[in-house]
């Protein structure tokens, strides 16, 4: 009974893809599960009201080496805010702006760069799982070499035909992260978390947001922990960061790409201090009731919050693009 017996062996694998499947299948948000990161000093003040209120009220300024201490009180200036700071003058607002250069620039990318170095191959992720057998493996590995190009998970698809969903499971134990999916994706929301620049030049998506405090950040390929970071700080929400397949990622990103952000203007600067130099003329001009400055990769991003109606409930993420302006520094020569 050469039929049945197929149909039988059919059935099996399908409880068996199904078994393997099921658990963080990423089709549903409980896959999505809250763990708290440590990366967001929380201790710099969270609300702007909160925060806006003290600057008011006790006019000190943000400038650890401010001459002036207190303001005279009949200084009427209540604005820059730079990172939850208010400084007392053009002069202490560039020392802010300096420090936080310095902040940005100090730490480099060695974290994310030691991290990916010590990552297991997704090919022996999958054999270890046993969903590949090492002829396929051979296979795929060969057929990559021969071609010089692609990723060895597209290869495990076209020589081994193996599914784009077990592909992104095989990625997201290789990255120790969740499967995520877009659902509930609102691509006119997500366009605001951050420049579509960001979006279109890191292989990385701003997925949803949960409970008010986690924003889902998706990944194509490979996690991106300092692009994680950055988001982190600027977002000021924890970042929970986790694979998507391939097709439902460029569908979503693309639905992004297609939509109004927030304004973005993009500089080159000579050197770090021609950077804060600018930033600060912008601070005095625009006069934002919030700011910051963070770093992504070669990018230097400062956000400027212009009314307090901008900001909305969610952590640090704008309701709307109006009042709203983005600001990103490439630094040096575009080597
Ligand atoms: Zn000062």
């Amino acid at each position: 009974m050469p039929f049945l017996m197929r149909k039988t062996r059919d059935a099996e694998a399908g409880a068996l893809m199904h078994s393997l499947l099921k658990e963080g299948d990423g089709k549903s948000w409980e896959g999505d599960q809250y763990r708290p990161s440590k990366a967001v000093d929380r201790a710099d003040g969270l609300g702007l009201p909160a925060s806006l209120a003290v600057a008011q009220q006790r006019r000190n300024c943000g400038n650890a080496d401010c001459a002036g201490g207190w303001t005279r009180p009949w200084r009427n200036r209540r604005r820059p805010i730079f990172e939850c700071e208010w400084g007392c003058s053009g002069r202490c607002v560039l020392a802010m702006v300096q420090a936080a250069a310095r902040r940005e620039f100090g730490d480099g990318d060695a974290t994310s760069t030691a991290m990916h170095r010590h990552r297991v191959p997704l090919g022996l992720v999958m054999l270890a799982q046993g969903w590949i057998t090492h002829p396929q493996l051979q296979r795929a590995l060969a057929a990559q070499r021969e071609s010089g190009t692609g990723r060895i998970g597209d290869w495990l698809m076209s020589e081994c035909g193996l599914e784009a969903e077990q592909i992104t499971r095989g990625l997201g134990i290789q990255w120790g992260c969740p499967v995520l999916t877009t659902d509930g994706f609102s691509s006119e929301a997500m366009a605001l978390v951050m420049p579509k620049l960001f979006v279109d030049t890191f292989k990385l998506l701003p997925l949803r947001v949960a409970g008010s405090r986690i924003l889902y950040l998706g990944f194509s390929d490979r996690l991106d922990a300092s692009a994680a970071f950055a988001t982190e700080k600027m977002a000021e929400l924890t970042v929970e960061s986790g694979v998507v397949e391939g097709v439902q990622f460029e569908a979503a990103r693309n639905r992004l790409l297609a939509c109004d952000g927030v304004e973005m203007k993009l500089e080159a600067a000579e050197d770090r201090d021609a950077m804060a130099a600018r930033i600060t003329a912008i601070l005095e001009q625009k006069q934002p009731v919030a700011s910051r400055l963070v770093r992504m990769h070669q990018f230097c991003w400062l956000r400027l919050w212009l009314e307090s109606g901008a900001i909305g409930r969610t952590g640090r993420l704008p309701v709307q693009s109006e009042d709203m302006m983005d600001y990103v520094f490439t630094v040096g020569s575009p080597a």
